[in-house]
């Protein structure tokens, strides 16, 4: 059986987050995940916003690791060379909404966060397309957006660069215990580990369940979006909000880091922790709210819907070790602001792993990640020399995004490698634009089954699936 020191159970970008923190020790480190990518879950479908960290109720552990958070994601998303727009965010009200705004400046205060009232002719001044009940408005300078599954695919690929582990399709089924370690079971094998960091998001109460730790009931909200075209962009400068209510943070209008528009969540109460389909009832809600905030809403520029599930357990984050079982720590019901709060959650929980395991530094560990090579960041007379010497740079693959063939091959060789079109799809952009991978998809595929050497019948779309199983017609 392999050893480990610590295992970390889920990928999203609170288990990758850690991962990156182990790996910079002299630890033994291992990843499970149970999908076939890592950020195949909430940390796929989310707003994406760095959020300041005025709206968290002051003394939670939710204000505390967002305020901590928000400097650190802005910092590392430069180290990680990850898509991501300090523009700021404003909560929009009307008449109605001058107390609420003045309730959040004082939360503000009180988290050390720095914020601004601003009148509407301010307001116009930084967002000029809010709706025209907007008499006021409450800036955060220190707001804005990133690309979350870019963010938790480079922890990953940097944790896997400084010597962790990361093993996908491998879902813990049985955590044992016996003589002071733990064995952590999955279908790719067992593994012992001194110390288990329970990061599974919307299955984290099962695996406190298989290790015998504290129970918790989880309950779940869905949350829908609208994704605009890219076209869309120049109409939205800034993160904008409505007032907050108890359901959440409201449905936002917002630039991506990618260059689109996003509209919602909704929220939307569930049992079911895989519930991610959107409804028309829940996209009409979004219809109608948007307006609210936002005088320029284009639903005829939607090219996708797509949604997300909130993981809540009572009211605050869970982070901490367990009081009943030795060594196990959790950071489980990490709902909004989760994304932001991620890095300073890694840098709590590498802080007790390491009051279990005595672990030097590493000498030489990597911060900064290679540069990416992105056409459409490249200048004409770069873009002609990498051609002339590699003719993939030539053919661009996805027109929308125009993501080159060269592009696709440095995902399928990175360090967690890209073995599935959606994998690819996160980490370059191929399929994520206007025609949605009509036109790349076929092409994306040949290139997976080509680099892989699998059939074109082996190659997956994500999380399993199949998309050409078999030949409707063969050629001689
Ligand atoms: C609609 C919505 C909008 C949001 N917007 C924002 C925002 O704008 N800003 C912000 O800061 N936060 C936001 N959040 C919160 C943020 O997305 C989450 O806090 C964060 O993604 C949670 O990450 P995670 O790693 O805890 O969970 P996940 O990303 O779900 O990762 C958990 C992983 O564990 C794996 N797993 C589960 N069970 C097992 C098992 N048995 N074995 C192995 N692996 C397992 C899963 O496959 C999954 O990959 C939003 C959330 C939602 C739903």
């Amino acid at each position: 059986m392999d050893r480990y020191d610590v295992i970390v159970i889920g990928g999203g970008i609170v288990g990758t987050a850690v991962l990156d923190r182990l790996a910079r020790y002299e630890l033994r480190a291992l990843l499970v995940e149970k999908c076939d990518d890592v950020a195949s879950f909430t940390t796929r479908a989310n707003s994406g916003i760095v959020h300041a960290g005025y709206d968290c109720e002051p003394g939670t552990l939710k204000a505390k690791f967002n305020v901590l958070g928000n400097p650190l994601v802005w910092k590392e998303a430069e180290e990680l060379d990850v898509p991501h727009l300090k523009c700021g965010s404003i909560v929009a009200a009307g008449e109605d909404g001058v107390s609420g705004l003045e309730e959040l400046e004082k939360k503000a205060k009180a988290n050390g966060v720095e914020v601004r009232l601003l009148s509407r002719e301010e307001t116009l001044g930084i967002e000029p397309n809010v709706a025209d009940r907007i008499s006021c408005s409450l800036y955060a300078p220190t707001a804005g957006v990133v690309s979350p599954y870019q963010m938790a695919i480079a922890y990953a690929d940097r944790a896997i660069l400084n010597g962790a582990k990361i093993l996908l399709e491998a879902p813990v089924t049985a955590i044992k215990r016996s003589e002071g370690k733990y064995t952590i079971c999955t279908p790719k094998g067992d593994f012992e580990t001194s110390v288990v960091i329970n990061c599974a998001g919307a299955h984290g109460a099962e695996i406190n369940d298989l290790a015998g730790a504290e129970h918790f009931e989880t309950t779940y909200r869905r949350g829908d979006y609208f994704v605009l075209d890219n076209t869309e962009r120049k109409n939205v400068n800034t993160v904008i909000f409505p007032l907050p209510t108890a359901a959440g943070k409201g449905i936002l209008v917002a630039p991506t880091a990618d260059g689109n528009v996003i509209y919602g969540p909704t929220a939307v109460d569930t049992d079911d922790c895989e519930d991610t389909a959107s409804t028309l009832d829940s996209l009409d809600a979004l219809k109608k709210s948007v307006p609210l905030t936002y005088k320029r809403p284009a639903f005829n520029k939607c090219i996708r819907v797509y949604s997300g599930l909130r993981t809540l357990i009572e009211h605050d984050f869970v982070i901490g070790r367990s009081k009943i079982k030795d060594n196990f720590i959790m950071t489980i019901g990490i709902c909004s602001p989760g994304l932001t709060s991620a890095p300073a959650i890694a840098d709590e929980i590498l802080s007790l792993t390491l009051e279990s395991i005595n672990a030097e530094k590493k000498k030489d560990y990597i911060i900064n990640m290679p540069r990416h090579l992105r056409l459409k960041e490249l200048s004409d007379e770069e873009i002609e020399r990498l051609a002339r010497s590699d003719s993939r740079w030539g053919r661009i693959v996805c027109r929308c995004e125009k993501v080159t063939e060269a592009e696709i091959i440095a995902a399928i060789n990175s360090p967690l490698p890209a073995t599935t079109v959606d994998a690819v799809k996160r980490r370059v952009r191929a399929g994520m634009g206007r025609c949605q991978g009509g036109f790349c998809g076929p092409r994306v595929i040949e290139i997976l089954s080509r680099e892989l050497n699998i059939p074109i019948s082996e190659v997956k779309k994500g999380l399993g699936a199949s998309i050409a199983p078999f030949r409707v017609k063969e050629v001689d």
